[in-house]
């Protein structure tokens, strides 16, 4: 009998696999058709400065609409990695970020940021550079404007290509941003061998509550570490007034998260007050 269950147990394992397995190919196949579908979005979420909670910015995030449902990053992104699809997804969310910015900033005496997430595979291609280039052209974009998110993954590949793309990038005038700071292994390596501009302090590393003392400490520390070494600071996840009140006594220079906005479809920004 028990060997029995183990063979059930062995089939349902297999199943399980099978299933997954059909579930990837199955978003690897309508990732190939997604562009020209018109099924991707950009959602934008926008950058406060704590002390006047005036808009400095936007970050841009991926959305995909399909079948019916709206499918968070972390649905795709990773299979879209995998197959080197991001590729050609991450030239879409490039233009349509610069673009929109060209267009929100029209009229604006003081310019929005735009933050845009880069995936490791798209450093390992020098084409981007010349890609960014053309684009910041294209829309009339000063390139200081756009802040490039790398994760650490993705300074993981130290390869000589990743350091051209960096340089060339930075080169262009764009600012380069360490997404999710402090829940890697390396990240203050990464301060030192790379040209970051921006640390975005990750949002677990934000206190649980008012005797979290710990991670209000870490935090800090992080930004009298960033002040020494002239890095500004974004901090993530912020969804309470306390969150809020810690930002501002720390005089942190931008935040994002819940409490301020969630983030917002390009028709939605357009009918709100953020871009008054
Ligand atoms: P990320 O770049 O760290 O983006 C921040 C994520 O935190 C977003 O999730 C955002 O919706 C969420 N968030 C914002 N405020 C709060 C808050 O107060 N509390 C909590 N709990 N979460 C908050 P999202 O949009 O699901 O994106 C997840 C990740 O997917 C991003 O993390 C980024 O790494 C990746 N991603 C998104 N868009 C792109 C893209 O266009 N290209 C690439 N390569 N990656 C992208
Ligand atoms: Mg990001
Ligand atoms: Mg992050
Ligand atoms: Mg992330």
């Amino acid at each position: 009998r028990a060997k029995k269950q183990g063979r059930n147990q062995v089939c349902f394992f297999e199943d399980e696999m099978q299933q997954k397995f059909h579930q990837r190919l199955k978003v690897e196949i309508d990732l190939r058709t997604a562009i020209e579908k018109n099924q991707f979005h950009l959602h934008y979420q926008p950058v406060i400065d704590p002390a006047n909670e005036h808009v400095t910015g936007f970050e841009a995030l991926l959305r995909w609409n399909i079948d019916g449902r709206l499918r968070s990053p972390c649905d795709f992104i990773e299979i879209a990695e995998e197959t080197h699809q991001i590729s050609m997804i991450g030239l879409w969310v490039i233009e349509e970020a610069i673009s929109t910015l060209s267009k929100w900033n029209r009229k604006r005496a003081m310019p929005f940021t735009m933050s845009i997430n880069v995936s490791a595979i798209q450093l390992g291609d020098l084409t981007i550079v010349k890609s960014f280039k053309n684009l910041l052209e294209k829309y009339q974009v000063p390139a200081e404007l756009i802040e490039i998110e790398l994760t650490e993954t993705a300074l993981f590949k130290d390869t000589l290509t990743t350091r051209q793309v960096i340089e060339g990038i930075t080169g262009l005038g764009c600012r380069l941003s360490l997404d999710d700071f402090g829940t890697g292994f390396s990240s203050i390596a990464h301060l030192r061998n790379y040209p970051i501009s921006i640390v975005k302090i990750d949002k677990s590393l934000m206190p649980k509550n008012r005797c979290d003392l710990k991670r209000a400490a870490l935090i800090e520390g992080l930004v009298s570490m960033a002040g020494i070494l002239g890095i500004d600071i974004v901090a993530e996840g912020i969804e309470t007034q306390a969150h809020a009140d810690l930002c501002k006594d720390l005089q942190i220079q931008s935040v994002q998260g819940f409490y301020y906005s969630h983030p917002v479809a390009q028709l939605d920004i357009e009918k709100s007050h953020f871009l008054q």
